[in-house]
């Protein structure tokens, strides 16, 4: 039986994120996606496969992708060529915000920009339908794509979901639609769908507008159901998770995750401050997001995502900061401000890089670390246009222990899916992880007042 490239190159290595675009790709429609052992969704050969090798033309951590294609650089060239401003850390860009738009802030996890600018898309006929990621009716599948095409609908598919989605079926969708789509996604997502519209250029035209939602790191389900046991509520009885749970009184990070206990029809919260740091141990990740360098979605039309920093995080009501990329964004964006539907203010560059310094220390800085490792078990990686940087000893040793953290997460949950016995035996991982971070960040704030010393001596 043949292997579909996809499988034999991407998922037998870990590499898979899950977007499903090799489904729709596959000419012999041979792949299916299925949950794995460790709660993500990856494709399945389902089919018989005719070895075209289309599913890894569209595939966004292909091993050995064209030239033409090979990196986001390449990429923006093709689909952002007329946006002039740009940076090796952020790409191609047009302007810069953070804010929120006044109507959503308060149903939307950050500013609620997504759910205006999918409305502002509607409204003014620059797209007919919207494919965002509302509430699965599915049993045990919480969320999924599906199309809006209104804003009652839209406001259904606000908020931020840590939890797999994939597009398998939403380009088959559209091809039956009559009229233009806009669609929502992280990095990767986006970048597949960037993908698709190179090897189909019709597609360019069905879908003109891309949404990218920056991304520190795509979830297992498991993730869901740890938070889910930390309030006692069994996996098979999650209902409605909301991950994010603004408390207006306080800063816009401390935030709680929450769902419905199905057998008591309790609301249970928890607010993830008490829960310890989910996002820079690598806790439940997806491995393929340690090969990511695409911080800022650098392929969408306009990138959104939360302003980590002051004094926009202290208000707990929630602020976005706002890439644009394109001239239709731009419009969307100065429209709204004269319109008075947006309180959105310039952000320098150096503030914006600012709000996304630990996921660039952690995706460009460490990769270099990543890739060695990766190189050493012979496994393939995706042409990478950082991870070249030296680093310190401590650094290393943060970024390996991360890996460990990432992998022993998913190992351990799959054994016993209860946050106590998970909490126990992670402690061995994540102690070492918090001492010596806490080491490496002492080490860099010296390294600094070093340098300022010799600056001011000399
Ligand atoms: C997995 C993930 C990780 C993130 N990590 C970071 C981060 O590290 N740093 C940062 O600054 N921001 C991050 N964000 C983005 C942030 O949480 C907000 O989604 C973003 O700021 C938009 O907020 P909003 O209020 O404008 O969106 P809303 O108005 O609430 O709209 C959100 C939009 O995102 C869509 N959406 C929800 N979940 C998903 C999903 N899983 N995949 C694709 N689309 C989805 C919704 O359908 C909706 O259209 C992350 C988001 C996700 C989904």
């Amino acid at each position: 039986m043949n292997t579909p490239k996809v499988i034999d190159l991407v998922v037998n290595n870990d590499l898979c994120i899950g977007c499903g675009l090799c489904v729709y790709a596959c000419p012999s429609q041979a792949l299916d996606m299925k949950w794995n052992d460790y709660g993500f969704l990856v494709p399945e050969l389902t089919g018989t496969c005719e070895l075209d090798g289309a599913c890894l033309d569209v595939c966004p951590f292909n091993p050995i992708p064209l030239k033409e294609v090979e990196t986001e650089f390449e990429l923006a060239d093709l689909f952002l060529n007329d946006t002039q401003k740009k940076h090796p850390k952020i790409g191609k860009y047009s302007a810069i915000y953070a804010g929120y738009a006044d109507e959503f802030r308060l149903s939307s996890s950050s500013g609620g920009m997504g759910t205006y600018i999918f409305t502002e898309l509607l409204v003014n006929g620059i797209v007919d339908y919207v494919f965002s990621v509302k509430e699965s009716e599915k049993a045990g599948v919480h969320y999924e794509y599906s199309i809006s095409r209104s804003k009652e609908e839209l406001l259904k598919a606000s908020k931020t979901r840590y939890f797999p989605v994939t597009l398998d079926r939403v380009l088959s969708e559209i091809q039956s639609l009559d009229g233009k789509v806009a669609i929502v996604g992280v990095a990767c997502f986006i970048k597949a769908i960037r993908l698709a519209q190179y090897r189909e250029p019709q597609l360019k035209d069905k879908i003109p507008f891309l949404v990218g939602i920056i991304c520190g790191g795509v979830k297992s389900r498991f993730f869901t159901e740890y938070l889910s046991s930390k309030v006692d509520v069994e996996k098979q009885n999650i209902e409605h998770p909301n991950f994010r749970i603004k408390d207006y009184e306080s800063t816009a990070s401390d935030y709680s995750y929450g769902c419905k206990d199905k057998a008591t029809d309790e609301e249970k919260t928890i607010k993830m401050r008490s829960v310890g740091d989910m996002w820079g141990t690598g806790l439940f990740k997806a491995n393929a997001c340690d090969f990511c360098d695409d911080v800022t979605t650098e392929l969408a039309d306009i990138s959104l995502g939360d302003a980590w920093l002051h004094p926009y995080v202290r208000d707990g009501k929630g602020t976005n900061v706002v890439v644009t990329r394109s001239e239709i964004a731009d419009e969307l964006i100065q429209n709204g401000i004269k319109k008075g539907d947006l309180t959105l203010e310039n952000l320098s560059l150096e503030a914006f890089l600012a709000s996304q310094q630990g996921s660039f220390n952690h995706r460009h800085t460490g990769l270099s670390v990543r890739i060695k490792e990766a190189k050493k078990r012979n496994q393939p990686v995706p042409p990478k246009r950082f991870g070249n940087e030296k680093v310190t000893m401590y650094f290393k040793i943060v970024q390996k222990l991360r890996m460990k953290v990432r992998r022993k997460s998913l190992v351990v949950w799959k054994k016993n899916s209860n946050a106590k016995p998970f909490d126990s035996e992670m402690k061995s991982f994540l102690n070492p992880l918090k001492v010596i971070t806490k080491v490496n960040h002492l080490r860099r704030r010296l390294g600094r007042l070093v340098m300022k010393l010799k600056g001011n001596k000399g």
